[in-house]
C-alpha cells in the first residue's frame, strides 16, 4: 500500500519527465492525482455491427483483421497505414496516420474491439485512427465511459488515466469528511465510491453522481469554512466605539448621501458600536459612492481613538483615493498619509515611522500596506477597496494576524445574489442599490466595423467639446491574437492616421507601475484627450471629464467586465456613452451584448452572465478572490451549491465551533483550501 502523500514517481512509468509534466499540472502526490478529476467524458459503451456504423455517431464494434497492415511512406513526417477488417455484418477499411508501431500490433485473423468515427459517403466508406485493443483486456479506450482529462505539453489523457488508475489501486481515496447524516439526506455518494466512480464510472450517470458529490463536497468545505471565520469572529470581542456622531462627518461633505449610502453607514456604525469585530461587505455598482461610505467608516475609527487603513488595488488608486479622502477629512482635524512602493526608501521610513507613532490616523495605498512591515500603533478598521482582489484567503489571514479590527471590504462587481450569499458566508453585506441625483445613464450602442468613420467622428466631436475618451482593446501587442485590437498598435494608428491632431496616451498592465500612474495622473489631469487602455482601467480610475467609451472587439469581455469598464464613464455631470464594438454573428454574443446596451443594473447584467456563463466563470477567474476550486470550477450548477451550503450551515449550528474530534479532517480541508487560494491572490 502507498499514501497519498506519497510522489508520483512511485507509480509504474512515472519518471522525472512525466514528473515534471505532472507537475506542470499542479500534480505531485498521489492525493493530487486522484483529485486531478476530468473535465468530461467520452461515453465509448455503445456496441454495434459494422454494418450499423452511421457517420459522425463514434462507437464500438468487435471485428476480425483481414490482411496483414500496410504502411507507406507518404512524405517525411506523414506515414499511413490501411487495413482492412470485418465481421460477419461487413468489411470495413481502417486508415491511421503515423501510427506504424501501434499498428503493427494488429495480427492478421485476430479479433479485437475497435472505437471509432465511420467517415465518407456511399462512394465510400473508412475509419481514421480508431483506438483499438483485445477483446481478453480490461477495456482502457474501448467498451466503456471514457474519463477526458485536463492535459498539459507531453502529456496524453491516457497516460493520466493509467497513472489515476494506479494510483487508486495503491491506495485509499481521501477520507469521507461529510457526516453521514449529510449523506444520507442529501442523497451523496460516500466518497469511497465517489473517487473511483469520478475516474472509472460504468456509466455517464455514474459520472454525473460523483462529480455532484464531489463539487457538493468542495462547497460543503467551503462554506463550513466560512460560516466558522464568521462565528469565531463573531465570539471575539473588541472595545465598543462610544462615539458614533457622524455630524461633523455630514456637514464637511459636498453633497447629500443617498439613501442607500446612508443605510450603508448605519449598519456600519452599527457594527462597529456592537463590541465584536465588524465584517462587513458593501456591494454597490460602480458610481454608487462607495468611497463615502469607508470614509465614513474610517471617520468613526478615528473619531474613537483608532487608526485606520484603506487599501485600493493599484497605487493609481490610491493615490486618486488619498487626494480625495485627504480634501475631505484634513479640515475635520484627520491626519491622512499614502504610502505605496513606488515612494523612495527615505519616504516610506519616514511615513512608517509617522504609524508606528500613531501621528497618522488614515493610511491609505495597496494590499502591501498589511503584508509589508508596517506596524500600526493602533490599527482598529481595515478597508478593502475593490473586494473582487481581497478574497477569503486574505480575509482569513487578516483575522488570522490576531489584530482583530474592524473589517469593511468593498466590491464594486456585483456578485449575482444567488451567488453572494455562498461566496461571503462570513460577512454582513451592505448593498447600495442607488446612484447618486443627477447621474444620466450611460448609453450604450453596440456596432460593427462598418461604423469606424462614424465613431472616429463621434470621439472627435467629444473631444471637440472639451471630454475625454477612452479606447480599450482586448491585448497589448500584436500578434497576441489574429486580428485582436493590440492596445499598442491601435494607439500608434489613431495616433498617427486617425487623429493627428488630439493627443492619445496609452496605459497597459506590462507598462511599470512608475510608467502607468505618470499616464494616468496625465489623462487625469487633462493632458490627454483619449487613453488607449487594456482592461487595467476596468478598477481604479476616476476621470469625471470622460465622457465616452469605446470597446474594441467587447465579444471578447465578460459580460460583468464591461459593465465593469462602462464604469468609468458616466461619473461627472456630463451626458457619457459606450460603443460596443464586435465583429461577431454568433446570435447568442450578440443577445449577451444587447443586453448589456439595455440595462445599467450591475446586479441584472451579473445575473445575465451567470446564467448564460454558468458559476464556473466565476469561479475560473483568477481575480475573482475566491479560492480555486477544483470540481466546482468546471461546470455546475447552482442547485448542487446551494444544497451544500444549506447543509454545511445547519452541520454548523449543530456542531457548534468547537473544535472536537469530529471535525478535524473537515477543519483540515478548510485550511488547505484558504491556503491553496492565497497563493492565487495577488
Ligand atoms: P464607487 O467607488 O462606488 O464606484 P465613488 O465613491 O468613486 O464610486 O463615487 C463616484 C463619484 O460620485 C465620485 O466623484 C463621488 O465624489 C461622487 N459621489 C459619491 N456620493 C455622492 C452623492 N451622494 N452625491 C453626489 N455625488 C456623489
Ligand atoms: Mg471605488
Amino acid at each position: 500500500m502507498a499514501r497519498l502523500t506519497d510522489p508520483v514517481t512511485i507509480l509504474k512509468g512515472v519518471g522525472p519527465t512525466k514528473a515534471k509534466q505532472f507537475a506542470a499540472l499542479n500534480i505531485d502526490t498521489l492525493e493530487d492525482l486522484i483529485c486531478h478529476f476530468p473535465r468530461g467524458y467520452e461515453d465509448r459503451t455503445r456496441m454495434v455491427e459494422i454494418a450499423q456504423l452511421e457517420v459522425d455517431k463514434p462507437a464500438c464494434f468487435k471485428a476480425v483483421v483481414m490482411n496483414h497492415p500496410r504502411t507507406s511512406h507518404i512524405r517525411k513526417g506523414l506515414d499511413i497505414t490501411r487495413v482492412q477488417v470485418a465481421d460477419h455484418s461487413a468489411r470495413l477499411n481502417l486508415v491511421f496516420f503515423n501510427q506504424k508501431f501501434t499498428t503493427e500490433q494488429l495480427q492478421y485473423g485476430s479479433e479485437y474491439i475497435f472505437y471509432g468515427t465511420l467517415t465518407g459517403d456511399y462512394m465510400g466508406y473508412n475509419m481514421v485512427s480508431p483506438s483499438f485493443e483485445s477483446p481478453e483486456s480490461t477495456p482502457i479506450t474501448t467498451r466503456r465511459v471514457l474519463p477526458i482529462y485536463p492535459l498539459t505539453a507531453g502529456l496524453s489523457n491516457a497516460s493520466v488515466l493509467k497513472a489515476v488508475q494506479q494510483a487508486l489501486m495503491l491506495c485509499d481515496p481521501p477520507a469521507e469528511i461529510l457526516p453521514p447524516e449529510v449523506l444520507e439526506k442529501y442523497d451523496i455518494l460516500p466518497a469511497s465510491d465517489a473517487y473511483y466512480a469520478i475516474h472509472a464510472p460504468k456509466t455517464m450517470e455514474e459520472a454525473e453522481k460523483a462529480r455532484k458529490r464531489l463539487i457538493f463536497e468542495e462547497f460543503f468545505v467551503f462554506s463550513a469554512g466560512l460560516a466558522l471565520m464568521r462565528a469565531s469572529r463573531a465570539q471575539k470581542k473588541t472595545p465598543a466605539y462610544e462615539n458614533l456622531n457622524l455630524q461633523p462627518f455630514y456637514s464637511s461633505l459636498p453633497f447629500t448621501l443617498t439613501g442607500a449610502q446612508d443605510r450603508a453607514i448605519r449598519e456600519i456604525a452599527a457594527d462597529l458600536g456592537r463590541g465584536t469585530p465588524m465584517n462587513r461587505l458593501v456591494q454597490g455598482d460602480v458610481g454608487s459612492g462607495k468611497t463615502m461610505v469607508a470614509a465614513a467608516a474610517a471617520y468613526l475609527a478615528i473619531q474613537n481613538g483608532h487608526q485606520a487603513a484603506l487599501m485600493a488595488p493599484t497605487e493609481i488608486l490610491a493615490e486618486q483615493h488619498y487626494a480625495s479622502l485627504s480634501k475631505l477629512l484634513t479640515p475635520l482635524g484627520i491626519s491622512v498619509c499614502l504610502l505605496t512602493g513606488s515612494m523612495t526608501v527615505k519616504q516610506k521610513r519616514e511615513i512608517r515611522q509617522a504609524i508606528e507613532e500613531n501621528q497618522v490616523k488614515l493610511v491609505i495605498g495597496t494590499h502591501a500596506l498589511l503584508s509589508e512591515s508596517t506596524v500600526f500603533a493602533d490599527l482598529g478598521l481595515v478597508i478593502a477597496d475593490e473586494q473582487h482582489r481581497f478574497g477569503v484567503g486574505q480575509r482569513s489571514a487578516l483575522s488570522a494576524k490576531g489584530q482583530d479590527p474592524h473589517l469593511l471590504v468593498m466590491s464594486a462587481t456585483p456578485i449575482p445574489r444567488t451567488l453572494a450569499l455562498l461566496l461571503y458566508g462570513d460577512l454582513e453585506v451592505s448593498i447600495l442599490d442607488e446612484l447618486p441625483p443627477g447621474r444620466e445613464p450611460v448609453d450604450t450602442f453596440l456596432v460593427t466595423e462598418s461604423y469606424r468613420a462614424r465613431i472616429n467622428a463621434f470621439i472627435r466631436k467629444q473631444v471637440a467639446e472639451g471630454h475625454q475618451c477612452y479606447v480599450v482593446c482586448p491585448a497589448v501587442e500584436d500578434g497576441e491574437e489574429l486580428n485582436l485590437k493590440a492596445a499598442e498598435t491601435w494607439a500608434e494608428t489613431l495616433q498617427q492616421r486617425v487623429f493627428p491632431d488630439l493627443r492619445i496616451a496609452l496605459l497597459h498592465g506590462q507598462m511599470k507601475g512608475a510608467q502607468k500612474e505618470q499616464v494616468m495622473a496625465q489623462f487625469a489631469a487633462h493632458q490627454a484627450d483619449v487613453l488607449v487602455a487594456t482592461t487595467v482601467i476596468e478598477v481604479g480610475v476616476d476621470v469625471p471629464n470622460a465622457t465616452l467609451m469605446v470597446i474594441e472587439d467587447a465579444d471578447r469581455f465578460g459580460l460583468s467586465q464591461l459593465h465593469q469598464l462602462r464604469g468609468r464613464v458616466g461619473r461627472g455631470g456630463a451626458k457619457s456613452f459606450c460603443i460596443l464594438i464586435s465583429q461577431n454573428k454568433n446570435p447568442d454574443t450578440n443577445a449577451r451584448l444587447k443586453a448589456l446596451c439595455k440595462t445599467t443594473d450591475g446586479f441584472k447584467i451579473a445575473e445575465e452572465d451567470l446564467a448564460l456563463r454558468g458559476p464556473g466563470d466565476f469561479f475560473g477567474s483568477r481575480q475573482s478572490g475566491l479560492p480555486v476550486f477544483r470540481v466546482a470550477s468546471l461546470n455546475c450548477d447552482l442547485a448542487t451549491l446551494k444544497l451544500a451550503q444549506a447543509a454545511s450551515v445547519e452541520w454548523i449550528e449543530k456542531m457548534g465551533t468547537a473544535d472536537t474530534p469530529e471535525s478535524q479532517a473537515l477543519r483540515h480541508r478548510i485550511a488547505d483550501l484558504f491556503q491553496r487560494s492565497q497563493g492565487t491572490m495577488n
